[in-house]
């Protein structure tokens, strides 16, 4: 099962995606977390990423999809995943269908997390007392914000458009959200969460 998650920076993402990894036993693949590792390694891809990264805009494209095709490509993908970072825009929302279509492993769902942006704020200030990351400063959280609404929220309409698309309310607790995202995937593959 290929599952990509859909939400503004804070909308809990990455929290769901961890705890639908170990109920679904699929790969958690984070662009955010490959990134990250990439700049603490200081690799190549790390040292070009770290300055956009800070100023919370988008890694290009074209490097973005050098990443997920190797990430995609190792044996622990072959199974499924869950997404959480990518697509982030139009253009790579077709990249990854590309990829996937000759892979013949098509993306089965699209689960978008809605949350207002007075809590997204607030969560990511709460986060930033307690994990170190460079672009969870008020500035960096605001452009990311922006950036999301102007460049990966059309990418809803994407997945909308192609029928694959399901909402759901991220305003709860983290095992209400859960809850919810595991009863979609329930629906819709019956069995699966069994
Ligand atoms: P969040 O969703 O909470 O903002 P992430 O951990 O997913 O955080 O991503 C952190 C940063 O990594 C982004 O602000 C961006 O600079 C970069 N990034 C992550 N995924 C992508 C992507 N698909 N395309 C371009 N840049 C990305």
């Amino acid at each position: 099962m290929r599952i990509v998650l859909l939400g503004a920076p804070g909308s809990g993402k990455g929290t769901q995606a961890a705890l639908l990894q170990e109920r679904l036993g699929l790969p958690h693949i984070s662009t955010g977390v490959l990134l990250r590792k990439a700049v603490e390694d200081r690799t190549p891809l790390g040292q070009q990423a770290n300055a956009i990264i800070d100023r919370g805009e988008l890694v290009p494209d074209d490097v973005m999809l050098e990443l997920i095709e190797q990430r995609l490509g190792e044996a622990d993908a072959q199974k499924g995943f869950l997404l959480d970072g990518y697509p982030r825009n139009l253009s790579q929302a077709q990249s990854l269908d590309k990829l996937l279509e000759r892979l013949g492993q098509p993306v089965d769902e699209a689960i978008q997390i809605d949350i207002d942006p007075e809590s997204v704020i607030a969560r990511i200030a709460k986060r930033a007392e307690t994990e170190d990351r460079s672009d969870d400063t008020e500035d960096v959280v605001r452009n990311r914000m922006q950036v999301y609404e102007e460049q990966t929220a059309p990418v809803v309409g994407y997945y909308a458009e192609r029928g694959l698309l399901t909402r759901v309310l991220g305003t709860g607790s983290i095992e209400e959200v859960l809850r919810l995202i595991l009863s979609v995937l329930e629906i819709e593959h019956p069995g699966l969460t069994a």
